[in-house]
């Protein structure tokens, strides 16, 4: 069993990932957030991969708005997303089990390995993460140095959500759905201006910056870094009014 993941861009700063096993390719590709699926279906052609099924983290459009495409070229197939958020999800074949504060196996398993999900709520009610052994997907909950935006959630869900992500052991990898890192080092950097940490990520940042690790956000996510909820709602509150 070997695990690979491949990031996809799509739309503007979107990233879809694509999971397979390198040696076996035979047994296809997943994808994670399909938010278009011309990207996607070009990703999969360029290794020579058909496409087994689709995994979501919530239902906003960027996220799910190439489930419809990818079923009619590829379909029938596998469309996995959380049981609570069913009515939300397009094209949903499986509704998986998810619990706030830990992971659990779901049922499924993906290139060998059990797919665990946690319910972690903040920036839509029915959001999930989703982790295959050291690697976790967390949509727009956590972002490299940053957190989403608490469209249906509140300040107290989000910072459970986050520190339950961040209990994981530190070198597991976070696949988050969104190019926000400069953005999001702005900011923490004026929230933290003595954090060196904060500091010399943004000195040493890659075009592409996914994975992070729970290690990397413990030390420059200010939202990760909030004391509370509240202050963690203060702090989301002053990213929305931010100009950096
Ligand atoms: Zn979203
Ligand atoms: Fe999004």
């Amino acid at each position: 069993m070997a695990l690979r993941i491949e990031a996809v861009p799509c739309l503007r700063d979107n990233y879809a990932y694509l999971i397979f096993d390198p040696e076996k390719p035979e047994e296809g590709a997943w994808v994670v957030d399909p938010g278009e699926a011309a990207p996607v279906d070009a990703a999969l052609a360029e290794r020579g991969l058909s496409l087994t099924g689709i995994l979501l983290t919530h239902h906003h459009p960027d996220h799910v708005g190439g489930n419809a495409a990818l079923v009619a070229t590829h379909g029938p197939l596998a469309v996995l997303g959380f049981a609570d958020d069913a009515h939300r999800l397009p094209e949903i074949t499986q509704r998986l089990p998810a619990s706030r504060g830990r992971f659990e196996a779901s049922g499924q398993t993906i290139c060998g390995l059990p797919l665990e999900t946690m319910h972690i709520p903040g920036h839509t009610t029915g959001a999930i993460a989703l982790k295959l052994g050291d690697e976790v997907f967390t949509g727009d909950t956590l972002f490299a140095a940053g957190c989403g935006r608490l469209f249906e959630g509140t300040p107290a869900m989000m910072h459970a959500s986050l520190q339950s992500l961040c209990a994981l052991p530190e070198d597991t990898r976070l696949w988050f759905g969104h190019e926000y890192t400069a953005a999001n080092l702005r900011f923490a950097s004026s929230v933290e201006p003595d954090n060196d940490a904060m500091q010399a990520r943004a000195a040493d940042l890659p075009a592409c910056t996914t994975p992070s690790t729970v290690a990397l956000e413990r030390a420059t996510n200010p939202f990760v870094r909030a004391a509370d909820a509240e202050e963690l709602g203060a702090r989301r509150k002053a990213k929305d009014e931010f100009r950096g």
